[in-house]
């Protein structure tokens, strides 16, 4: 058995935080029947922790970028102390921008490794690689979701 740093999750969610939970929902129904899962996942789960939450891949070096100047240095400094405030209730908004000025909502902001905020995702356990192939995901659902590679824990 693997040790548990070695786990590869997907975690599969809505593109935006508005997004329609509805197909993603269907879509995990249908795992539940499936002869093999996606990604060659061994397990997968619906987690729903009842409101919008922020979904990263635990890898390190993550880095946050302004959307107005995404080429810019990184903004991640500012956006932790945003993110706390946000889960605490605060607004869910980064501003004044420490590279442009301006006000960002979280969820317009570039991150990376790729991250994002939605009330739901599904998890692909124990995954052979870290992405979907074509064809996994049903026609019009690939457009629709988000895919974090994640190290749980
Ligand atoms: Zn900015």
């Amino acid at each position: 058995m693997p040790l548990p740093r070695h786990r590869l999750d997907l975690l599969v969610l809505p593109a935006s935080p508005a997004g329609a939970l509805g197909p993603l929902r269907d879509w995990a129904a249908a795992l539940a029947g499936a002869a093999a899962l996606p990604a060659g996942a061994v397990a997968w789960a619906w987690e729903e922790p009842g409101g919008p939450r922020f979904w990263s891949s635990g890898l390190g070096g993550f880095r946050v970028f302004c959307p107005v100047v995404p080429d810019g240095a990184p903004i991640t400094a500012a956006f932790v102390p945003a993110l706390e405030a946000w889960r605490h209730g605060g607004r869910d908004a980064l501003g004044p921008c420490p590279r442009c000025g301006g006000v960002h909502p979280l969820d317009a902001l570039r991150f990376a490794p790729e991250a994002g905020f939605a009330p739901a995702a599904v998890r692909l356990v124990d995954v052979a690689r870290a992405w979907l192939e074509p064809g996994e995901l049903p026609e019009g659902l690939s457009a629709a979701v988000r895919v974090i590679p994640q190290r749980p824990g």
